[in-house]
């Protein structure tokens, strides 16, 4: 994915203030920075669920920015999983990960069933297919979330915050399925307050403030000895 100059404005309020990264297949870049300072906003227009005010951003070769992109297609190579788990609640497990499969792709109901078990047994939830969203936990939600994203044959899976709304003890659990599919070759942008992880399992980390990227390198260097002021004083208050 390119990202060219992203500039994306509400109403008198320029939020991302000229953007430009590659993230490349297989990469996982970590987004970290203060609260406002534009990540979310930056996900949302790559996933278009923003219309960015100006600049372009292209996916597998295509423009996703022109206005005569196939809107429909782009969002079916990409899965979103957000803070909130977003399932629809009165859907069972194995539902929520084949709807998309069966109503966007038109894939049949028999061979999207396979495909969903397959992927909730790679997050360990092969046992809870038949429940609802609200008899899990938090991180099986997120489980569930990753799964129905994985079931869609993404090429690309955008995470904003994933678990900052989980209680402590279940956040392992989501990173850790997050980890097998880094190793597992996934192309994954992730905004996130978990430094630890961005560390270990990075290939790049991005700072961003004010709506500007500050620093973006491997993290070793941009955690681990930041260059800009800024991005040391955000760290002195996270770590
Ligand atoms: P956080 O860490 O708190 O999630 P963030 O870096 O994700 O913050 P954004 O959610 O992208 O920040 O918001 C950046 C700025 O854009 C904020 O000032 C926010 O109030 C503003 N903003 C975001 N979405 C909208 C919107 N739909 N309308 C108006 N302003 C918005
Ligand atoms: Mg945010």
């Amino acid at each position: 994915m390119q990202i060219y100059d992203l500039h994306k404005n509400f109403g008198d309020l320029a939020v991302l203030k000229g953007i430009s990264t590659v993230v490349r297949r297989g990469e996982v870049v970590c987004v970290i920075g203060p609260s406002g300072s534009g990540k979310s906003t930056l996900l949302r227009c790559v996933n278009l669920l923003e219309e960015p005010t100006s600049g372009r951003i292209f996916i597998l070769n295509e423009e996703i920015t022109d206005p005569d992109a196939d809107v429909d297609f782009i969002r079916t190579q990409m899965g979103m999983v957000f803070q909130q788990f977003n399932l629809f609640p009165h859907l069972t497990v194995l539902e929520n990960c084949t709807i998309g499969q069966t109503q966007v792709k038109k894939i049949p109901r028999s061979v999207a069933e396979e495909n969903a078990r397959a992927n909730l047994a790679k997050v360990g939830l092969a046992d809870r297919t038949a429940s609802y969203p609200a008899q899990l936990s938090g991180g099986q939600q997120q489980r569930v979330a990753i799964a129905r994203a994985l079931s869609m044959d993404v090429e690309m899976i955008l995470f904003d915050e994933p678990t900052s709304a989980l209680d402590p003890e279940l956040v392992g659990d989501v990173l850790g399925v997050m980890r097998d599919l880094a190793d597992e070759g996934m192309t994954m942008m992730v905004v996130t307050h978990e430094m630890a992880f961005a560390r270990e399992v990075a290939d790049r980390v991005i700072f961003m403030d004010g709506g500007v990227i500050v620093e973006e390198g491997h993290p070793d260097q941009v955690i681990g000895s930041p260059r800009e002021e800024r991005t040391r004083t955000f760290l002195q208050r996270v770590l």
